[in-house]
C-alpha cells in the first residue's frame, strides 16, 4: 500500500486523547480488572503500531487482535502484554502462535486434538482462550457437554496448552430496546450456566466490551475489551449516553485544489447528477472511495471556513467536487471529520447519513491516507 504522504488528504490522531479515554475507563474499572485494547483492523482505523504504544503507555494489560499477523506485527515492535488473536484459526497455525506468545482463541475440541502433537513435536505451549457462544451465533461452545470434553482436554494436555481465558461476546449490550435487552440477559444467563461446568477459572474471564463496559455493571468478568470507546466512539451510535468525558481522537481534513465557477446549466461528475441551477463556485477535495470516502457519501456535506459545503456530484475514485457559499482560493482547508469554527461533523454523522456505524466508516479509511500522531 502507498501512503499519501505527499498529498493534502490526512487524519489526524490525537494519541493523547486515546491515553485519556483507557485512562477514564480504567479509573472505573475495580483494581483487579485487566484492561485488554481492542486494536484490530489497524486499531479501528487509527494506526495499530502508534495506538498500541500508546495504550501500552497508558498501562493497558493486554491487546486484541482479529488476526495473527496483526499480533505478529506487535510482537515484531517489542509489545510484550497479552496479545489475544480474536479470530479462529486452523491448528496449523497454533505453532507459530505459540512461538510468539500469541494467545489463541479457540472454539472447538477439533482444534485442541489436531494443535496438540503439533506443540508437542516443536515442544512449545500456547495459551487459549475458550470462546463460548452464548448467543451470537458466531464462534464458541454452545454446550456444556462440548465445553466439558474441551477442559478434560485442556487438562490432559498441559505440557502443550495453558488454559488462559474464557470469553463470550454480547450481541446487544449497545441498546436499551426491550428485545435487545431480554437477549443481552439470556446471554449473560447463558454465560453463567456454561460456566458451571469451568472448576478451575483460568487467570481471564471476560465477557465485557465498550457497550457492556459503559452500561451494564453487572457484565464484568475479571478483564474488559476495550475497542471503540478507547477511541472516544458511542457504542449505541446515539442511543446511549456516552460519557461526556470520551472525546473522540480522529480527525479528517482535506485542502481545496482546483476551484471554479460553474454557469446554470453545467453539470457536475461522473454521470452527470448534479446541475448547477445558477452560477455556482464549485471546489474539489482530494479525497474518494479509494479512500474510503465512500459513494455514498454523495449528498453530504464537509465543512469549509465553518460552512457546511454540500459533496455534489458522484463521489470519485480519489476526488469529490463541494459547492462554496462563495469563491474561495486553493488551499483552503476542508474539515471531512472534526471540527471548524465550532461546526462539528463527526463519524457519526456520516455513518448516519451512509445508513452503517462509525465502526465501519473508520476501519474504510483507507491506509492511502497519511495518519498524523499528536
Ligand atoms: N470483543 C470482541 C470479541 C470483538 O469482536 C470486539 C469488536 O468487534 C470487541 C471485543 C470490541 O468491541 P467494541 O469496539 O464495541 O468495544
Amino acid at each position: 500500500m502507498v501512503v499519501g504522504t505527499h498529498r493534502n488528504t490526512y487524519a489526524k490522531i490525537s494519541l493523547a486523547i486515546i491515553k485519556r479515554n483507557i485512562g477514564i475507563e480504567k479509573k472505573k474499572m475495580d483494581p483487579e480488572q485487566a484492561l485488554f485494547a481492542v486494536v484490530k483492523a489497524n486499531a479501528y482505523g487509527h494506526g495499530l503500531l502508534e495506538v498500541s504504544q500508546a495504550a501500552h503507555e497508558a498501562g493497558v494489560d493486554g491487546f486484541c487482535v482479529a488476526i495473527i499477523d496483526e499480533g505478529l506485527k506487535l510482537r515484531l515492535a517489542g509489545i510484550k502484554e497479552l496479545i489475544l488473536v480474536l479470530g479462529v484459526n486452523p491448528p496449523a497455525q497454533a505453532v507459530l502462535m505459540a512461538q510468539n506468545n500469541l494467545s489463541a482463541t479457540v472454539d472447538s475440541l477439533a482444534f485442541l486434538q489436531a494443535a496438540a502433537p503439533l506443540l508437542r513435536a516443536k515442544n512449545v505451549r500456547l495459551a487459549v482462550h475458550l470462546a463460548l457462544d452464548t448467543g451470537m451465533s458466531r464462534i464458541g461452545f454452545r454446550t456444556k457437554e462440548e465445553l466439558k470434553k474441551a477442559l478434560a482436554f485442556l487438562k490432559a494436555h498441559r505440557e502443550e496448552f495453558i488454559f488462559e481465558g474464557i470469553f463470550t461476546h454480547f450481541a446487544t449490550a449497545d441498546s436499551t430496546a426491550q428485545t435487545a435487552l431480554d437477549h443481552y440477559h439470556r446471554q449473560l444467563e447463558k454465560f453463567h450456566e456454561l460456566m458451571t461446568v469451568v472448576i478451575n477459572k483460568p487467570r481471564y474471564v471476560h465477557v465485557a466490551n465498550s457497550a457492556a463496559s459503559l452500561w451494564h455493571k453487572e457484565a464484568k468478568g475479571n478483564a474488559v475489551r476495550f475497542g471503540i470507546a478507547m477511541y472516544g466512539l458511542n457504542p449505541s451510535g446515539g442511543e446511549l449516553e456516552l460519557p461526556s468525558e470520551l472525546k473522540p481522537a480522529m480527525s479528517l481534513y482535506s485542502e481545496i485544489v482546483s476551484v471554479r465557477q460553474l454557469d446554470a446549466g453545467n453539470s457536475v461528475g461522473y454521470g452527470k447528477t448534479y446541475t448547477a441551477s445558477k452560477a455556482e463556485w464549485i471546489a474539489t477535495v482530494p479525497i474518494g472511495y479509494a479512500d474510503g470516502w465512500l459513494r455514498r457519501m454523495q449528498g453530504f456535506k464537509v465543512l469549509v471556513k465553518g460552512i457546511y459545503c454540500a459533496i455534489v456530484g458522484r463521489v470519485c475514485m480519489d476526488q469529490i467536487m463541494i459547492r462554496l457559499p462563495y469563491e474561495l482560493p486553493v488551499g483552503e482547508k476542508v474539515t471531512l471529520i472534526g471540527t471548524d469554527n465550532k461546526k462539528t461533523i463527526t463519524a457519526q454523522d456520516i455513518a448516519t447519513y451512509s445508513k452503517t456505524i462509525h465502526y465501519e466508516v473508520l476501519c474504510a479509511l483507507s491506509e492511502r491516507i497519511p495518519r498524523y500522531y499528536k
